[in-house]
């Protein structure tokens, strides 16, 4: 076990944790591809919130336990997390978290528009689909999973079930997964004044190019 990566790994949870995307029991779990192997380390503690590096393990992306205690709920998510990694191979961090607003929209069976500009600037300008319902981490979801990823989104709503993020880095992961809850929660309140109302398309583009403009500029100094 590469103790400085179980570390990251744990430090990555307590990030997930202060991002407050995340259920108040702390259930989710998170994982990075190790650079250069067809393995992941993977949280394998029953909360995010103040998970040991201790009990990160080391997994296969074919699903082999390699090293480490895997005990049976989290044993039963890993086909999930190895799936993202083997279909895309720019995905270094997933994360998976029952965080509240998202897993209502995901209870709801409803996807998530692209109705805060944040969406558009992220990744998420199509919105956040819905992977149908399956047994957490069996091959039905999985494969629901594999069928509602739109390319280049970073998410998918789990029916029943949470959110599952998916990104090149940990810092876009927990990024992205702070949009999408941010985007329910607003979602949820604006249907009591009429429903939020999505980004007209091109809108959605030109607020990405004024990110990307102002973002090649840098932080400006007086
Ligand atoms: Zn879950």
């Amino acid at each position: 076990m590469d103790k400085d990566l179980a570390e990251q790994v744990a430090g990555i949870a307590q990030r997930v944790v202060a991002s407050g995307a995340i259920s108040a029991n702390g259930h989710g779990n998170v994982s990075v591809r190790v650079p250069g192997e067809d393995e992941m380390y993977f949280t394998a503690g029953p909360s995010l919130r103040g998970h040991p590096a201790s009990a990160v393990v080391r997994v296969g992306l074919d699903g082999a336990l390699l090293e480490g205690d895997l005990p049976p709920i989290q044993g039963a998510v890993v086909a999930m997390h190895t799936a993202m990694y083997q279909d895309r191979p720019e995905v270094g961090c997933v994360l998976h978290t029952h965080s509240p607003y998202a897993t209502a929209y995901a209870v709801a069976q409803r996807r998530i528009g692209c109705w805060i500009e944040a969406m558009a600037m992220f990744g998420l300008a199509e919105g956040v689909p819905v992977a149908g319902y399956g047994p957490r981490g069996s091959a039905e979801a999985v494969a629901n999973i594999r069928g509602a990823v739109i390319p280049g989104v970073p998410a998918v709503l789990l029916a029943n079930h949470g959110v599952l993020i998916f990104h090149r880095t940990p810092d876009l992961a927990i990024l992205v997964g702070g949009v999408v809850e941010e985007a329910a929660q607003a979602g949820l309140n604006a249907v009591g004044l009429g429903g939020p109302v999505e980004l007209p398309p091109d809108l959605r583009a030109a607020a990405l190019q004024r990110a990307m403009a102002f973002d090649s500029q840098g932080t400006v100094h007086a």
